[in-house]
């Protein structure tokens, strides 16, 4: 994998969230403030431009203008939670052109981290951690086992997707949801709805090949 993969990973996500915008807006309507469908496609429309204006920067180095676009485009949790997700898992490539599954673990692992560490979520706390934790432990353990990464992405999607799906009978401990109380029960993170969108778009990306 290489910069091609982070960049066609970037291009799945924005498709992705783009044609979710109705649906993230909805679920965060129902325990949150409708605009999470919104942030999330403006965000990932201006990490595309920041990409297509970039000239030839290593995948570490795009992951982390991705991330910093992230920041400085999108207002509500999930900008600055993503955006430092994606620059701590950019700064594990450093400057190196190429990257295994094994480097990408250690991406993820980094995003989890930088998410658990500014957003202080646990497993459980019905938000985005929900979803991306399940997908790092999946990719990792899968390809522990000697799968193959395509299949190993793949398990971590559907890990992250049986994730987003745990979140409906939760409370949320967490971000606006969290005012609801007993109210956020019954309801899927839009959150952690998003991530698992994220996943399943690295698993495209990295079966396209580079
Ligand atoms: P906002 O809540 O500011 O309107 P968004 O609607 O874009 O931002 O994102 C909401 C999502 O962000 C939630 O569904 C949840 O998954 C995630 N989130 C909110 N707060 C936290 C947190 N402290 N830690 C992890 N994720 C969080
Ligand atoms: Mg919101």
């Amino acid at each position: 994998m290489d910069a091609a993969t982070i960049t066609s990973w970037m291009r799945e996500i924005d498709v992705a969230v783009r044609a979710e915008r109705d649906h993230l807006v909805q679920l965060d309507a129902a325990i949150g403030d409708g605009d999470h469908g919104t942030n999330m496609v403006r965000g990932f429309e201006a990490v595309i431009q920041a990409l297509d204006a970039d000239g030839g920067s290593p995948p570490g180095k795009l992951l982390i203008l991705a991330g910093r676009t992230l920041v400085s485009t999108v207002g509500g949790a999930s900008g600055p939670l993503w955006g430092s997700a994606l620059r701590s898992g950019g700064r594990v490539l450093g400057d190196q052109a190429n990257f295994d599954g094994g480097q990408l673990v250690e991406v993820l692992a980094a995003a989890l981290a930088s998410v658990k560490d500014l957003g202080t979520a646990s497993l459980g706390d019905k938000t985005m951690v929900d979803a991306l934790e399940p997908a790092v432990e999946t990719l990792r353990a899968r390809l522990a086992e000697g799968v193959a990464l395509e299949q190993a992405l793949d398990d971590a999607a559907a890990a992250a997707e049986t994730g987003m799906r745990a979140t409906i009978p939760l409370q949320a401990r967490k971000g606006r949801a969290s005012y609801l109380g007993e109210r956020s029960v019954g309801h899927q993170d839009p959150g952690a709805t998003s991530t698992a969108l994220i996943v399943r778009a690295l698993q495209k990306a990295a079966g396209q090949g580079s």
